[in-house]
């Protein structure tokens, strides 16, 4: 199998009532099982946690109880890390064809289970139909793009020239155990991807899943259980707060440290993995993906139907919490005032509900998230002119739902400007010109999407240049990166770059090694 095999999963069409009755029939099923309680999987065996339990939530109805978690002590997340370096001694020398071929059998499993798999993230996560299948679909694309991934370097020794009789080669090693600790806005996806790239390339894992969403975390516990990955390979360890991953991270042994998340996390974690320990004997490897401030700059030659839609999409997909979002409009002044009443209008009309039945607004995750949206919108409306949105919504259900919220008028260093908020809530800031949208669209500290909506293709170019951004969309939306099409990650703030769904990701867990021979 190559690379060339490789196709992105397609969405399934909801607007068909056959899908639509397939995913409420999968709700339902996910829903009877609600309130089960999920073990740690430490080498190839489901265990009991030695610090208790915690819950998780359903977000569009908080009398929910998702599932029953364990805490894992210390000595638990040590013990899974000493597991993850005892199966290392064998994995690190499977073939590459041996890994993939567990991989392709576990990407099978989700394509078997994938309305159940969305059922669990639309209750655990609040995210829509379309949102949650299009997380499994990224699912199913990091595990099969990995495994043909580490074929491929498996494959691709550098050619290197021969020196007076002697032949050189290079290759690439596996370099041991690490942790991956990972987001609850992509639950499966991003968890999967994180779990499958080191272990792809013959490393092993000890994989942390977010409190908000650990039994999308438990699900690839059982798939790799199912397809008889070798125990140790895969270890997942629950928590409810963060002090699991950073005692991970702190660990002397740990080889690398995989995170997605918050800017503040991140650079906490960049600096644990910064200190050496007596007895370590290599420097930690860091790849982190943190936070976006991203802006849709749009010019005064855009289509401005078109570019209203985008910004919605890119706005308020699943509620604004994506690393990627467009919480900043930058609009040519010629044409702010149409684009802004199109997107407000839009905006207007998006509806608020449960989850479970398909609303296209959904919860955002938690109180914690509800307190920090709500004081944003707060400071928003001393910052600028309040035009949709701004208030808590109201639904049948007792969950942590927010209006779409829009502000115009917002000066460019405004902190609603400048600060990512991960909510519902876009910024409208006015631009003289063309050079002038792209100064403001990079005067954040962040650089990880932006989208550019213009018809001349001159324009079009000088953006390509200009916009300091990792992932940059011409005429279209900002989220929604796809596996092997559009490597993701970011400039400046936003983490390391390391390109997830990409060609350059899997190098983060190898070590270049050349070789002499001599006949
Ligand atoms: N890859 C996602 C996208 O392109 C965003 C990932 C994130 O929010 O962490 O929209």
């Amino acid at each position: 199998r190559t690379l060339k095999e490789y196709k992105n999963e397609t969405y399934l069409d909801f607007s068909d009532p056959t899908n639509d009755k397939a995913q409420k029939k999968a709700i339902e099923e996910v829903r009877s099982n609600f309130g089960k309680e999920y073990d740690l999987y430490i080498n190839g065996e489901f265990v009991k946690g030695d610090a208790g339990t915690f819950e998780s939530k359903n977000p569009s109805n908080i009398s929910e109880t998702i599932g029953v978690f364990q805490s894992a002590s210390k000595e638990q997340a040590f013990n899974a890390l000493g597991k993850a370096w005892d199966a290392f001694e064998d994995w690190q020398y499977v073939s590459a064809k041996k890994r993939a071929d567990f991989l392709f059998k576990a990407a099978d499993v989700v394509r078997r289970r994938r309305l159940e798999i969305n059922a669990w993230m639309i209750s655990e996560a609040g995210k829509n139909y379309l949102e949650a299948d299009a997380d499994t679909c990224e699912a199913i694309d990091f595990i099969e793009y990995y495994a043909y991934e580490a074929l491929r370097i498996d494959d691709g020794m550098d050619v290197l020239s021969e020196t007076w009789g002697d032949h050189n080669k290079s290759f690439y090693m596996p370099i041991g155990a690490g942790v991956s600790i990972s987001p609850w806005n992509f639950p499966f996806a991003i968890f999967v991807g994180m779990s499958v790239a080191p272990i792809a390339v013959g490393n092993t894992v000890v994989a942390k899943p977010a409190p908000d969403t650990p039994r999308m975390g438990s699900l690839l516990a059982e798939i790799f259980e199912e397809v008889g990955l070798p125990a140790g390979v895969f270890n997942f360890v629950t928590g409810g707060d963060i002090e699991v991953g950073e005692n991970l991270a702190k660990h002397p042994d740990t080889r690398f440290i995989s995170f997605t998340g918050s800017r503040a996390v991140g650079l906490h974690l960049n600096k644990i993995a910064a200190e050496t320990h007596e007895d370590q004997n290599f420097l930690k490897r860091m790849v982190c993906e943190l936070g976006g401030k991203n802006a849709t700059v749009v010019d005064e030659d855009a289509d401005l139907n078109s570019a209203a839609t985008e910004i919605i999409k890119g706005a308020f997909g699943f509620q604004g919490q994506k690393c990627s979002a467009s919480s900043r409009v930058v609009a040519h002044q010629a044409i702010y005032d149409e684009l802004l009443e199109k997107v407000t209008e839009k905006a207007k009309a998006l509806e608020v509900g449960n989850s479970k039945e398909n609303y296209i607004s959904g919860p955002v995750i938690n109180q914690k998230a509800v307190d920090k949206i709500m004081k944003y919108i707060e400071i928003g409306k001393e910052e600028g002119r309040l035009v949709a949105g701004g208030k808590r919504a109201e639904t049948e259900n007792e969950g942590y739902y927010i209006e779409p919220t829009v502000f115009a008028d917002v000066d460019e260093n405004a902190r609603i400007a400048q600060e990512e908020i991960f909510g519902p809530v876009t910024a409208f800031i006015k631009a003289k010109d063309t050079e002038d949208a792209l100064r403001i669209a990079n005067g954040v500290e962040y650089g990880l999407t932006g989208a550019y909506f213009s018809k001349d293709p001159k324009k079009i170019d000088n953006a390509l240049r200009k916009f300091r951004v990792g992932n940059l969309y011409i005429n279209r939306k900002c989220t929604g990166a796809l596996v092997g099409a559009q490597p993701f990650g970011g400039f400046k703030m936003s983490g390391t770059d390391a390109k997830a769904g990409g060609r350059d990701y899997l190098k983060y867990f190898l070590e270049p090694k050349s070789a002499t021979l001599r006949p």
